[in-house]
């Protein structure tokens, strides 16, 4: 039983950042406050707003020796302060990846924990900072649940030929598969879409979670049935600095003729490329958007074509295209970007409506469009929150 003065915390943990939430502990539990903390072994900033945006906190540490264990205790001593005695009951944390035995949201204990830790080769640069936090409260406050949601959960109704790749079975077999990735955010905008839109329940939809990490999902009768992110969270689109899908004869060459060994390839293909490496400006779709440079038009216009291709993939995968749900720091802002898009998506029957794509609105495409536009705002940490307190419930 959770009282009226319960509260759940959300952790989303990123390489250099951690995100959090707080939410009152009920299925539906208005938000208290929400931040980050940026710039973790750098010059780490904290910054906290109530729910109606305003800020409620902000702190910066100079030595940057902030590591994810300090930030996490950070995190909790702000939230002590500013719930002032209302009890946290449970925390959630964002995953990256549960593998293919994690396909819900599950109590964390410490064999948990080991199953989790198993996963760190299969997304070095994501599952560490997800796991620190956990560690961080499992020693301060042993006492209080902790449930973990991860973001391949949502793909994994896909069919198997979507999640196989053509390698030999015992590779296969050993977990080297496509998994799909952005699944929190995808989980969120589905139940969005089904609860407020005027779609068929069974709707062959794109959504597209277009931010600093992009990638598409197909989904058809709400469920993801194929995705543009595979094995890691690096295939697919092109990224504010990774590259999307690549030849990997490319790496080879790379490693053969010009000796890249893995760890500067890494660096290459998540740190140093897609928007970022294009443009040689920026990894910031709004810097990109304000420059003059052909570079940076280039970059967006990669961007673009990529997006656009794959939608026919994604098209050909259901059979079909009903609607594209745009989301995420790109496709709910950036009015440019959704219009060429849809431009490209034209001979599939999406017509936009100018007006409509320039103020934002919900629905973006003309009336009647064969095929319909809609502006869906994302929220991983509210589907945290709520898959944190459906699993408390049992
Ligand atoms: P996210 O990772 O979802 O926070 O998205 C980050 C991306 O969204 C960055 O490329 C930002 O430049 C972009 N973005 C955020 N707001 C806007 C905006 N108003 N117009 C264009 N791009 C935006």
């Amino acid at each position: 039983m959770t009282s009226t003065q319960d509260c759940i915390a959300v952790l989303n943990a990123g390489s250099s950042s951690i995100k959090f939430a707080l939410y009152d502990a009920h299925a539906e539990g208005d938000l208290l406050f929400r931040g980050q903390i940026e710039k973790l072994g750098l010059a780490p900033h904290l910054i906290a707003r109530n729910a109606a945006g305003a800020v409620v906190a902000e702190r910066s540490w100079s030595d940057g020796g902030l590591d994810h264990h300090a930030a996490t205790a950070a995190i909790m001593a702000l939230g002590r302060e500013m719930l002032a005695g209302r009890p946290v009951i449970a925390f959630g944390h964002r995953v990256v990846h549960g593998g293919v035995d994690y396909a819900a949201p599950v109590r964390v204990d410490a064999a948990v924990m080991a199953d989790l830790a198993k996963l760190i080769p299969l997304a070095p640069l994501h599952q560490p900072h997800n796991l620190a936090p956990m560690a961080a409260i499992a020693k301060a406050a042993p006492h209080l649940p902790q449930i973990a949601c991860f973001d391949t959960a949502f793909h994994r109704t896909q069919p198997a030929l979507a999640q196989e790749f053509a390698l030999p079975r015992e590779i296969t077999a050993s977990g080297v598969r496509r998994y799909g990735f952005h699944g929190l955010s995808y989980d969120y905008v589905v139940r969005q879409v089904r609860k407020t839109l005027p779609l068929p329940t069974d709707a062959k939809l794109v959504v597209a979670h277009l931010g600093n990490g992009a990638s598409l999902c197909a989904v058809r009768d709400g469920r993801s049935v194929a995705s543009t992110m595979g094995f890691t969270a690096v295939d697919g689109l092109v990224m504010g600095t990774r590259t999307g899908a690549l030849d990997p004869g490319v790496l080879l060459y790379l490693m053969q003729e010009r000796g890249y060994d893995a760890g500067k390839i890494e660096d290459l293909i998540y740190r140093r490329s897609g928007l970022l490496g294009v443009s040689g400006l920026s990894s910031d779709m709004r810097t990109l958007r304000q420059s003059r440079a052909p570079e940076a038009g280039e970059a967006i216009a990669l961007f673009v074509y990529r997006i656009v291709r794959e939608i026919g993939s994604l098209a050909a995968a259901m059979g079909g295209l009903d609607a594209i749900v745009f989301t995420a720091g790109i496709g709910e802002n950036d009015a440019a970007t959704r219009a060429e898009v849809a431009e490209g998506c034209r001979w599939l029957g999406l017509e936009l409506d100018e007006v409509r794509n320039q103020r934002g609105d919900r629905c973006i495409s003309v009336t009647g469009a064969k095929v319909s536009a809609w502006i869906v705002p994302t929220d991983e940490e509210r589907m945290i929150a709520r898959y944190t307190s459906e699993t408390l419930a049992g």
